[in-house]
């Protein structure tokens, strides 16, 4: 069953669609990640879904209820923005209190809850504290806290690790998704970061301009990618341009013909091939006989960063990216003829 389900959603600012036509059902219990560019619509689509955005047209349905005539308030929704808007004034404990204080919630039963949430985000002890004495990562898990103390149905983060540092940021990453795994609600997670999508969500929707681009799980949707947005948001891609044999071949690109497992359009239409940089596999000279897709090219940039290493490869007036884990005795210099090989698995047809 669907926690929150949105059909149709449309939402206009002037002639700007900041959401067109938005069909999406987030499952009970998941984790889903909404992931599109600064403007795509994320934040409107999770403020009509709190209810401090009403659509132009569409409904929106939390457990099987319209919501279009309950207000903000009541429904019974958990939200944690990016600048964490605690209150400053207040300490810890009242601002994780605050939700159930104005709900007239007897004060042992706060004193009980508010201790729950602290031991759950393992900030116990810090009760007295002021937001301005807590680390960044401490008042966004104060923020998460007071979001998670009323037990609501939906939790909705609009990048809530957006403010971090690298390191601090994956490590709440991983808190985060503990937390949502312990408690078990619905979380719709925004963010513009690809890498974040991919680790916490267990379904990812891409939104462009308004728009569903495509919606599913994360490996999914990075192996097969849709469109070539999809495929260049969500990860790297190098494309190739040709025409369909019909047949699972794309000829006339400029490294002859390509082989695909995807399915292709009609013998003769144009399609683009999208393929990952680390499917490739790299070899001195040419190419094995017998490879099925390869190219042949000269490596311009070598990138070495610890674990692995970046290509930049040259062939066919086109620059190819590929990626490579550093397990081999010898990397390929700037100037190197080198081959690129791939298997038709991991030539995908993208719109
Ligand atoms: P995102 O969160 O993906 O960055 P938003 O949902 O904030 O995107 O915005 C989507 C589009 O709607 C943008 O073009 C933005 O400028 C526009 N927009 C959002 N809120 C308003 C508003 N209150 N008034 C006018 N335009 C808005
Ligand atoms: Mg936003």
């Amino acid at each position: 069953m669907s926690a929150v389900d949105a059909k149709g959603v449309n939402k206009f600012y002037g002639d700007v669609a900041a959401l067109d036509d938005v069909s999406l059902n987030f499952p009970d219990g998941s984790f889903y990640a909404l992931l599109g560019p600064s403007g795509s619509g994320k934040t409107t689509l999770l403020r009509a879904i709190a209810g401090f955005v009403e659509p132009d047209s569409g409904e929106i349905t939390i457990d099987g209820v319209s919501v279009e005539h309950i207000p903000a308030h009541r429904r019974n929704i958990g939200m944690v923005f990016q600048n964490y808007a605690l209150f400053p004034h207040m300490t810890v404990f009242d601002n994780v209190a605050f939700g159930l204080s104005v709900r007239g919630v007897s004060k042992s039963e706060i004193a009980d809850r508010v201790r729950q949430m602290l031991d759950l985000v393992q900030l116990a002890g810090m009760e007295e504290r002021k937001p301005r004495q807590l680390s960044g990562g401490q008042q966004q898990r104060i923020a998460l806290a007071r979001a998670l103390v009323t037990d609501p149905k939906v939790l909705l983060l609009d990048e809530p690790l957006g403010a971090l540092d690298k390191r601090l940021r994956q490590d709440m990453q991983i808190e985060l998704r503990q937390i949502q795994r312990k408690v078990g609600i619905t979380t719709i997670f925004v963010t513009h970061d690809q890498e974040e999508a991919l680790t916490l969500a267990d379904r990812i929707a891409i939104i462009n301009e308004g728009k569903l681009v495509q919606v599913g799980e994360p490996d999914d949707i990075y192996e097969h990618p849709r469109t070539r947005f999809a495929a260049s948001f969500l990860g790297d891609a190098n494309f190739i341009e040709g025409k369909s044999d019909g047949q699972g071949a794309v000829g006339q690109t400029p490294f002859g013909t390509i082989r695909t497992s995807g399915t292709l359009p009609e013998s003769g239409t144009s399609v683009t091939l999208a393929v990952r940089p680390e499917k490739f596999h790299v070899s001195a000279g040419d190419p094995a006989p017998g490879a099925m897709n390869a190219l042949t090219g000269t490596v311009r940039q070598a990138v070495y960063s610890g674990s692995s290493v970046t290509y930049l490869v040259e062939a066919g007036g086109h620059e190819f990216r590929m990626f490579q884990q550093n397990r081999e005795t010898s990397l390929f210099q700037p100037g190197e003829a080198v081959s690129l090989t791939w298997s038709p698995e991991h030539t995908v047809v993208v719109e």
